[in-house]
C-alpha cells in the first residue's frame, strides 16, 4: 500500500451525545430549569440527582463533587489519608488516580497490571502491601470493572479500605452489582467525554457509609456542619457540584444504558475483526463487566500507525502514552519498575468509540487499521 489522500468519510474518536434528540431536549429544559430558579449552587436539582446517581449505581448515598479528581481527593481525606501513609495505584491509569494521593500529602505505591486486561493484578498489589498502606484504589480503565472481588478479599485481609476509581465505567456491573458499590467509596468524574458527561467538569463519590458521605459533603462545602452555614466543622473548600452540572448530568442519565449498549456494540464488532491480528484488542475479563469506554487495541510502531489512520481521516487516542510514574511530576514517588505498564504504554492505542458509531465506521477503521499495522511493519 502507497500512501493516499482519504477517499472514505472521516472517523471522529469520539461524540459527546450532549444535545441528541430526546436527550437534548431533556438537557435543554434542565439547563432554563436552573437558569428559572436561579439556584446555581446547591438546592433541588442537586439533591434530585444524588438521588438519583446513588439508585443507578444500587449505594445509599451520592454526593456530588466539581470533578472525578475532587472526588478522589476528599475521599482521601474523610478517610484521614495524609501525610506518611500509602496508598497503592495501578500504574496504567490517568494521572488523577496518583494525583489525588499525592495531593493529600499521602505516598502512591504504583504496582503493575495483568498483561491481558492492563488491568490493577490483584498479586501485585498483595505484594505492595506495607505498614503504612492505608487503601488501594481500584481503577475501572476503559470501561472495565478490575477484579473487584481479589481486591475486596485483599483489603479486607489486610483491613484497608478499597476505593473505587469508577471515572471511565458509569453502569459497568459484575454479578449484578453496578461500579462504585464494590469499595467502601466510588469515585466518579462526569468529565464531558466520559460515558456519562456534564456540560464542564464535575464528579460524585457514592458510598453506603452514611458518616463518609456526610464528611465528603461537609469537605465539599467549606466544612460547614449541615443546617449551620456559619459553623465550620472541619477545614474543607469548594468542591461541590455546580446545579447546572448535576441537572445536565441528571438529564442524560435515561439514555446511560443504552448508549452504553450502543459502544458495547461497538466494540463487539470490532473484537470479531481484530481478534488474532497484529492490533489485539486489550481482553474483556467478562462480557457484562465492561461499558466500553475507550475500545483499545496493541500495536507495533503506534505512532507511525496512527500518523496513518490520521492520513485517512480517523481520529485516535493514546490512554496513555506516558506512564504515571514516569512523568517528571512523579519522579520523586518512583517505587521500582513496573515492566507491563512499561511496555504497554508504547502500544496502546484507543479506536473511535462512542454511542453513534455505525458498523461501517467499525469496518472501515479496522480495514485501513490493518493495512496500516502491515504497512509500518514492512517498512
Ligand atoms: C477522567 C478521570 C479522572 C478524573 O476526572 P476529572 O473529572 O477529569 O477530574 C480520574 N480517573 C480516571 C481513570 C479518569 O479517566
Amino acid at each position: 500500500m502507497t500512501a493516499q489522500a482519504s477517499t472514505g468519510a472521516p472517523v471522529a474518536f469520539t461524540n459527546l451525545m450532549s444535545m441528541d434528540g430526546e436527550a437534548g431536549r431533556a438537557i435543554s429544559g434542565a439547563v432554563s430549569r436552573v437558569f428559572a430558579t436561579e439556584r446555581f449552587v446547591g438546592g433541588r436539582e442537586v439533591a434530585a440527582f444524588e438521588e438519583a446517581w446513588a439508585a443507578y449505581c444500587g449505594t445509599r448515598y451520592a454526593v456530588g463533587t466539581s470533578s472525578g479528581t475532587t472526588a478522589l481527593e476528599l475521599t482521601l481525606r474523610a478517610l484521614g489519608i495524609g501525610p506518611g501513609d500509602e496508598v497503592i495505584v495501578p500504574g496504567n491509569t490517568f494521572v488523577a488516580t496518583a494525583e489525588a494521593v499525592a495531593f493529600v500529602g499521602a505516598r502512591p505505591r504504583f504496582v503493575d497490571v495483568d498483561p491481558e486486561t492492563l488491568l490493577m493484578d490483584p498479586d501485585a498489589a498483595a505484594a505492595a502491601i506495607g505498614r503504612a498502606t492505608r487503601a488501594i484504589i481500584a481503577v475501572h480503565l476503559y470501561g472495565q470493572l478490575a477484579d473487584v472481588e481479589a481486591l475486596q478479599r485483599l483489603s479486607a485481609l489486610a483491613g484497608i479500605a478499597l476505593i473505587e476509581d469508577a471515572a471511565q465505567a458509569h453502569g459497568a456491573t459484575w454479578r449484578g452489582r453496578r461500579a462504585g458499590a464494590f469499595g467502601l467509596a466510588g469515585c466518579f468524574s462526569f468529565y464531558p467525554s466520559k460515558n456519562l458527561g456534564a456540560a464542564g467538569d464535575a464528579g460524585a463519590v457514592v458510598t453506603d457509609d452514611p458518616d463518609l458521605a456526610a464528611s465528603i459533603r461537609r469537605l465539599t462545602d467549606h466544612g460547614r456542619a449541615q443546617g449551620h452555614p456559619h459553623t465550620h466543622a472541619s477545614i474543607g473548600t469548594t468542591g461541590r457540584i455546580d446545579a447546572l452540572q448535576a441537572a445536565v448530568v441528571h438529564a442524560k442519565l435515561p439514555w446511560l444504558d443504552e448508549w452504553n449498549a450502543r459502544r458495547r456494540r461497538s466494540a463487539d464488532h470490532y473484537r470479531k475483526l481484530l481478534a488474532d491480528t497484529p492490533a489485539a484488542p486489550v481482553s474483556w475479563r467478562f462480557d457484562e463487566a465492561h461499558v466500553a469506554h475507550l475500545f483499545v487495541v496493541q500495536v507495533p510502531h503506534r505512532d507511525r500507525v496512527r500518523m496513518l489512520l490520521e492520513r485517512e481521516g480517523i481520529e485516535t487516542g493514546v490512554h496513555y502514552p506516558i506512564p504515571c510514574h514516569l512523568t517528571p511530576a512523579f519522579s520523586a514517588h518512583r517505587n521500582g519498575r513496573i515492566p507491563v505498564v512499561e511496555r504497554s504504554a508504547g502500544r496502546v492505542l484507543s479506536l473511535p468509540m462512542h454511542p453513534r458509531l455505525e458498523p461501517h465506521d467499525v469496518d472501515r477503521v479496522c480495514d485501513i487499521l490493518l493495512r496500516s499495522v502491515e504497512e509500518v511493519g514492512v517498512r
